[in-house]
């Protein structure tokens, strides 16, 4: 069987009639119980979004598939202009798909009328911006800023005060409740804004580059903050970066290609006999429902893999091997050239 690799180094099975027609996301999580059954909170299910400005269009998302376990917390990582932004803001609600769809806690994020939007926004999610002045109120002190969700909620100010006491305490900074943002370094005024979107007890907290602005030392403690609370309070947690650090932190570094997800690393703690922790890290490639592959471009580099690639079923694995024109194979590729003049 032959497969084609278009400039991206995704592998394209061909001819198209041989192309296997896999389960939806939403199909596989309920097929790959326990892992993603009742547990799946977000599930992406060839999400696309096209953004369209004057006559151009500008595919940010193309047909990505996610799925995220309650509780999980996982990195999502990929360069600049990846599509990174855009699903988290499809994911909180900020903006939808042009097709394609999104769950999250049961709601189909497509399809939500205004008042469910709200009710979304202000239950289900919390959202950690990279500029800290998105994220907290100048005028507003720590805690003033901290009990504001609950504010709109209509929450008891004793019970404002006290949850935003206990919020301030867990990010570390009991003692500058009554500091404003501009009396905070960038590292603290992060973690006020972590304590802001945990105001609200959402079940799952969004985080767009929240340590773009940092210095190294300062990201690490905030990673370490996210992991922290992720154990405590059990929040389901997704973070977009690029920035390297994060996947010493996470279950899962889910990376983004070009719109799609091109790659996973789960991370798994073991204990050896000595009592020692090791974590073991495992890359997968991700397949799609129409059967595709994207292979890492230091694979494509490595065999100088070009447009096809010759495929081999063995009955535990599948080869992959460069289509070097041979003599037999060259004469044949010419013959085809030829016939189409
Ligand atoms: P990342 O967060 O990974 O850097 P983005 O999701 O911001 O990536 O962007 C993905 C692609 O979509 C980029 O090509 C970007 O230019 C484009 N894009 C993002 N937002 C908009 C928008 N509001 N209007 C037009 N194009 C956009
Ligand atoms: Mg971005």
């Amino acid at each position: 069987m032959k497969a084609r690799i278009d400039e991206d180094g995704d592998t394209m099975s061909e001819p198209m009639a041989e192309i296997v027609d896999l389960p939806s996301a939403e199909e596989r999580a309920r097929a790959v119980r326990p892992r993603y059954g009742e547990r799946a909170l977000i599930v992406c299910d060839n999400l696309v979004k096209i953004y369209k400005i004057a006559d151009l269009e500008v595919v940010a998302l193309q047909g990505l598939d996610l799925l995220v376990e309650s509780g999980e917390f996982i990195a999502l990582v990929g360069a600049s202009g990846s599509g990174k932004s855009t699903l988290l803001n499809i994911l909180g609600g900020l903006d939808v798909p042009t097709a394609g769809r999104a769950l999250v806690a049961g709601r189909d994020l497509g399809e939500m009328g205004s008042r469910e939007q709200t009710r979304y926004l202000r239950h289900i999610i919390g959202f950690v911006w990279q500029q800290t002045s998105r994220n907290l109120l100048p005028y507003l002190t720590a805690e003033e800023n901290v009990a504001l969700p609950m504010v709109l909620d209509g929450v008891s100010a004793r019970d404002r005060a006290a949850f935003a006491r206990e919020l301030l305490d867990q990010v570390g900074l009991a003692d500058r409740a009554a500091h404003r943002p501009e009396a905070m370094s960038g590292g603290e005024q992060q973690r006020v804004a972590i304590a802001v979107a945990l105001a609200n007890r959402p079940e799952v907290l969004l985080a767009d580059e929240p340590t773009g602005e940092l210095d190294t030392a300062t990201a690490h403690q905030i990673f370490d903050l996210f992991r922290r609370i992720n154990q405590d309070r059990g929040v389901t947690i997704v973070i977009a970066t690029h920035d390297p650090l994060v996947s010493e932190q996470v279950d899962r570094t889910v990376a983004i290609r070009d719109g799609r997800v091109s790659s996973e690393v789960l991370r798994h703690r073991t204990l050896s006999a000595a009592g020692d922790h090791h974590v073991v890290a495992t890359e997968y490639a991700v397949l799609d429902r129409a059967g595709r592959l994207q292979l890492p471009r230091a694979h494509v580099e490595a065999l100088g893999l070009e447009r096809r690639v010759r495929l081999e079923l063995e009955d535990d694995h599948i080869g992959v091997w460069p289509d070097r024109p041979g003599p037999e194979r060259d004469g044949h590729d010419r013959q085809d050239g030829e016939a189409a003049t």
